[in-house]
């Protein structure tokens, strides 16, 4: 099972990014309106980055800080309040109701729970089954035989094509949303946050599940995560999020050895180390101070300023924009 198709070029220029670019997420504002009139919940809040073929690109905050938002309007499964999604050059900022079938092929989610995203109702044969036919992946006759391939590419056996997705533990049923993302050969999976919900015992095992296919099927993967250090052996490059923005975006290694956005460095200085060389590389000490304020009540100025220990006068009046650092390093802080 590979790719089917040849890439193209079909207007990468027209949108701002690159012909390696799979998906271009350009100005996206997604806000959510309150009880109270002309107030809103401003989720995400123009955001600009792109994911390029094969890459694996990790989005990391918060909770709160828009990260899961971001996935669902990329899917479509939230409307954009402004801004544009392109992928492999065609706009698909549109409702996944109004998408096209092959789009819904080659772009596929993985969710949190996997609880939630099975049918209780059907065996797995019959839920990975689904893809398979509504996109004619296989011949009619060979759908359940591919069904049990596709459950051997993750790790679990064919027979568990019999199974209900109750007989089975948390793992294997995230195992199973895995292998119905594969079933249709996408481009490129949204992963938001596919380990959080499991015990730490089988997380390992799942997160080596989809760095093998990544590299085994070359696709692009939007990992969302709270846990930055998962990231810094399978993402190739990081954007960290703050209350609907992105403050830094780096190569995985450029990240870890030069954090600039006093966000960043506070994340990586809370992340646990053991060895004498990460120990080495860990920066300054920074300390959460406060919470991460409402999403309704944006601070005025750079939205991290009451929580950054070095904010001064114009952190309080002006917001900073993301600028280029380094070669593909952005950041958004006016230290940097
Ligand atoms: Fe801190 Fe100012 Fe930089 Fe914001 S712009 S991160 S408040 S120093």
């Amino acid at each position: 099972m590979g790719k089917q198709y040849m890439e193209t070029k079909n207007g990468y220029g027209q949108v701002g990014g690159k012909e390696e670019d799979v998906l271009i997420v350009r100005n996206m504002k997604k806000y959510f309106p309150t009880k109270t009139k002309g107030s809103f919940v401003k989720a995400v809040d123009d955001i600009s980055f792109s994911v390029r073929f094969g890459e694996v690109i990790g989005l990391v905050g918060e909770s709160g800080s828009g990260k899961s938002t971001t996935a669902y309007v990329v899917m479509g499964m939230h409307n954009l309040t402004a801004g544009s999604v392109f992928f492999r050059g065609q706009d698909i900022s549109m409702p996944v109701s109004k998408r096209s079938l092959s789009l819904k092929r080659d772009l596929k989610i993985v969710f949190q729970d996997p609880g939630t995203s099975l049918n209780p109702q059907r065996n797995i044969g019959n839920i990975l089954s689904l893809p398979l036919k509504v996109h004619k992946i296989v011949p009619q006759n060979e759908v359940f035989e591919h069904a049990g391939k596709l459950l051997q590419m993750v790790g679990l056996t064919p027979e568990t094509i019999y199974k209900y997705p109750r007989s089975l533990g948390g793992g294997e049923r995230q195992l199973v949303a895995i292998a119905r993302a594969l079933a249709t050969n996408p481009t490129m999976m949204v992963l938001d946050e596919p380990t959080s919900s499991l015990d730490v015992s089988i997380q390992a095992k799942i997160i080596n599940t989809l760095i093998d296919l990544q590299k085994q099927f070359d696709m692009s993967y939007l990992f969302i995560t709270h846990d930055m250090s998962l990231m810094r052996n399978i993402a190739d490059r990081i954007a960290i999020m703050y209350l609907g923005r992105i403050v830094e975006m780096s190569p995985t290694k450029d990240f870890f050895l030069n954090p600039q956005h006093p966000y960043t460095k506070m994340l990586l200085s809370s992340i646990p180390v053991v060895l004498d060389a990460e120990k080495a590389l860990k920066p300054e000490k920074i300390e959460s101070r406060g919470e991460i304020p409402s999403p309704v009540n944006i601070p005025a100025g750079c939205r991290f300023n009451s929580r950054c220990p070095y904010a001064y006068d114009l952190c309080r009046s002006s917001e900073p924009i993301m600028r280029e650092f380094l070669p593909d390093h952005e950041v958004a802080c006016h230290l940097c």
